[in-house]
């Protein structure tokens, strides 16, 4: 079958796999435009009913946005651990935590950064890796020199031992 088009003065002839091409693209743009239509009059019913309250902050949206967004690989075993082990391990990664650095330095909250032990600012890393004060439940959870990336980013096992190190020492984080 021979299709022909006339395009201003020219003719232009089809075989019969083009016309059906077209055909087929011209049902899918068809079809988009009815799909698109459609998302149309559902948006608009959709904007007149009463909108629910939205009880989620502008920062909580894009936190939430993020952790979608990011690819299933670079989520870690921290999130199968409980929600309170979460709070602690996020708090010792971030630095924002009730630590003396950051108590002292971004609220005013401590008279002073330094940790009790009076050797360096009471930080994630001075607690988990040098701070003499808690040497003793140290080396029961690490009995070896241990990298902070290990204690903070590691496998769950890891990341247990430093969650119960938090604990054993008494800290609030
Ligand atoms: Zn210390």
């Amino acid at each position: 079958m021979l299709l022909s088009y006339s395009v201003e003065s020219s003719t232009v002839k089809f075989s019969n796999t083009k016309s059906n091409n077209i055909f087929s693209s011209i049902k899918d743009t068809n079809k988009e435009i009815i799909i698109q239509e459609r998302a149309d009059e559902l948006a608009k019913e959709g904007a007149v009913e009463d909108q629910p309250e939205n009880c989620v902050s502008f920062s909580e949206q894009k936190t939430i946005i993020k952790a979608l967004m990011r690819p299933r690989t670079n989520r870690d075993d921290y999130h199968t651990m409980s929600r309170e082990q979460q709070v602690n391990l996020i708090r010792l990664r971030t630095g924002h935590n009730r630590l003396n650095a950051h108590m002292n330095r971004k609220f005013k909250l401590t008279p002073s950064p330094t940790c009790a032990c009076g050797q360096e600012d009471q930080t994630a890393e001075h607690i988990l890796q040098r701070c003499p004060l808690l040497d003793e439940e140290r080396k029961e959870v690490w009995p070896s020199p241990t990298p902070l990336q290990t204690k903070l980013y590691g496998s769950r096992h890891e990341l247990e031992k430093t969650t119960t190190f938090i604990t054993s020492a008494g800290l609030i984080v």
